[in-house]
């Protein structure tokens, strides 16, 4: 076994000294052992033994189970722990996730069901109870020497950065097709190339993705949009057409012309503009991705009229169909809806004051981040087309003591059910809008008396 120096914290060693002073094996393994290899800090710690959940519950007070897979959480040290019982997989059906588990004796049958040869190495030992000892305070004394255990050749791959699929790629993508999915959010996530025959398998094997559960894929993309350049994962998905089983319109973006950076396509574009997205703010993300998603159909004489409003539905069926957080929908689809705003310097403050009603408050400071970014994937500086003076503009009248929505009028419906003696309805809500125009283009009535007064003469219009 190659020798590697792992320090993991010592509520990790205290868990494994645990386990070996009891007889188990016990190691650390999977992403946060690969996360440590590649020189990162690991989110996590997970860990694998060969003590079943019930033996688990007994050795560490406070535990609990975490799902029927195996996995019990586990308090030592002041830390949580995840350690899994070894396992085998068994009956993959419908290309998804095991129906059924089988608890396993040995580390490299746990390790064989695993993805990614990157994925796929443990580290630590199978103790015998002769040899540890742990006191009450958790040290351990006599502890066995803890190994890598790599039985696929992850430590090479690591060093040449490469993701590799465990054993035949085909047919572990068979098994499970958001494997494929994961590789090219890992590929992505830790800037690594995908070995040429695990690559070709994808290819082969894209069409299975479309029997994943929209959770399952969802949560890969959320994490593939978080990578620092979302591109590389984007990309691949173009190359083995995950893309086209994830969405069709999004796919047929590749080879339609734009006449923004010479050479590119939309689909260039599009990851373009997703990579200038700051990542730290994933909702704009998914919005970069989808906002020109209305191109491909509504394509004619090199124009692509009403792609917003277009878009704005694919973007709602395709979220629904990824099953996202239905707050995070409504924000990515009011997104692409608006995307294609436009300012022109000769606008008055009350146009600027519509367009923040328009937009609305929230969304201002996304719609705005949004388009930089459509600016730089277009070749163009982030503040193109005017873009910091509304910016600046919109950023003054926010500051102002200015009417910008209902919440602002100094008078509310109850005022007016109550003044004026209306009753709840329609014509309160129209009133009530009436009146938030009004005060949006021109501050100075935002009082009550002149707002009443207002409201008053409306009515009789209204009659
Ligand atoms: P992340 O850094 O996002 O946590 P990860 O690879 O650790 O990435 P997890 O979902 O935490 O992803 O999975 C933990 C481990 O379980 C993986 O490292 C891998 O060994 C194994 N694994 C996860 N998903 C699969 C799968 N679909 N098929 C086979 N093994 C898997
Ligand atoms: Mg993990």
């Amino acid at each position: 076994m190659p020798a590697v120096e792992i320090r993991p914290p010592d509520s990790v060693l205290m868990v494994l000294g645990r386990l070996w002073a009891a007889g188990h094996a016990g190691y650390v393994v999977g992403g946060s052992l690969r996360d440590v290899l590649l020189g990162r800090e690991p989110a996590d710690w997970d860990m694998a033994t060969d003590a079943r959940p019930e033996r688990l519950v007994e050795l560490f007070p406070g535990a609990v189970y975490e799902n029927r897979f195996g996995t019990v959480a586990v308090r030592e040290g002041g830390a949580v722990h995840e350690l899994t019982t070894f396992r085998s997989d068994h009956e993959y059906a419908d290309f998804r996730r095991p129906h059924r588990i089988e608890f396993g004796d040995r580390i490299e049958l746990d390790l064989a069901r695993r993805d990614f040869t990157i994925n796929a190495m443990a580290w630590g030992a199978d103790a015998d109870g002769a040899d540890a000892t742990v006191s009450e305070a958790g040290a351990v004394d006599r502890m066995p020497e803890p190994v890598l255990v790599d039985p696929h050749g992850g430590l090479l791959d690591i060093q040449t950065r490469t993701l590799r699929a465990v054993g035949d790629p085909r047919a572990r993508f068979e098994e499970d097709a958001l494997r494929m999915v994961r590789a090219v959010r890992l590929a992505a996530t830790l800037d690594l190339s995908v070995e040429t025959g695990t690559l070709a398998a994808i290819r082969a094997k894209a069409g299975l993705v479309a029997h994943l559960s929209g959770e399952r894929l969802s949560a890969e993309l959320d994490k593939l949009l978080g990578a620092e350049w979302p591109s590389v994962g984007l990309r691949l998905m173009a190359v083995t057409d995950i893309l086209g089983v994830l969405s069709p319109e999004l796919a047929a973006q590749r080879g339609i012309p734009q006449n923004k950076i010479p050479g590119d396509d939309l689909w260039d574009h599009t990851v373009r503009t997703v990579d200038a997205v700051p990542v730290d703010r994933p909702v704009v993300r998914l919005a970069a991705l989808l906002h020109d998603i209305g191109k491909p159909a509504t394509m004619s004489d090199g124009h692509f009229r009403n792609h917003d409003a277009v878009g704005a539905e694919l973007t709602a069926q395709l979220l629904g169909r990824l099953r996202t957080p239905r707050a995070v929908a409504e924000r990515v689809v009011h997104l692409v809806r608006h995307h294609m705003f436009t300012y022109d310097p000769s606008w008055g403050d009350a146009g600027v004051r519509r367009f923040i009603r328009r937009i609305g408050r929230d969304a201002l400071e996304s719609l705005f981040t949004l388009r930089a970014a459509d600016n730089i994937g277009s070749g163009q500086p982030p503040d193109a087309h005017d873009i910091g003076e509304l910016r600046r503009r919109v950023r003054e009248q926010l500051e102002a003591d200015v009417v910008l929505d209902r919440a602002d009028l100094a008078v509310d419906g109850d005022d007016l059910i109550t003044e004026l003696d209306l009753a709840p309805g329609p014509t309160l809500g129209r009133i009530l809008d009436e009146l938030l125009e009004r005060a949006i283009a021109d501050p100075a009535i935002n009082d009550r008396p002149t707002l009443l007064l207002l409201a008053q003469s409306m009515l009789t219009e209204d009659r």
